[in-house]
């Protein structure tokens, strides 16, 4: 499916992805986040089973979940994300689609929150070593 953005001429979702395993180097969105916590010391489960919307990261002890999202699939709502924009053709199928992913996340987000969970959403192009940073200091601050 993501083949068929990757036609456009701008970078996008798909390309990067494609230019990450043309040099050989994993760079999928989740698992970079993973090793920067893991490195820092941070514990979780994954892919919370029984909880809504199946959470990335699941930190039980300190009521923290984080969902890690590509900017494409889950339509980053930040205007100057370059991997979310929708795609030129076939929008009777994008449009509806992508948002309906959005609109999911955020269901999901409100059911979770209600349940006294925290969330975090870690976006795919925001995953910068200075996020990271960040991050690991935002979930250190949560009490156990
Ligand atoms: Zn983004």
């Amino acid at each position: 499916m993501r083949q068929l953005v990757s036609k456009t001429s701008k970078p996008d979702a798909a390309r990067s992805a494609q230019m990450a395993l043309v040099r050989g180097k994993d760079t999928r969105p989740e698992l970079r986040v993973r090793r920067a916590l893991h490195a820092a010391g941070l514990r979780y489960r994954l892919q919370g089973k029984g909880l809504s919307g199946k959470p990335d990261l699941v930190f039980r002890s300190r009521r923290l979940l984080i969902f890690i999202h590509g900017c494409f699939w889950h339509q980053h709502p930040d205007p100057d994300c370059r991997l979310a924009r929708m795609p030129k053709s076939r929008l009777d199928f994008w449009v509806p689609k992508l948002r309906g992913n959005r609109q999911r996340d955020l269901r999901v987000k409100a059911t979770l929150e209600s349940q006294g969970w925290k969330i975090i959403e870690v976006w795919e192009c925001k995953i910068t070593p200075e996020q990271l940073r960040k991050l690991i200091v935002e979930i250190g601050l949560l009490k156990r």
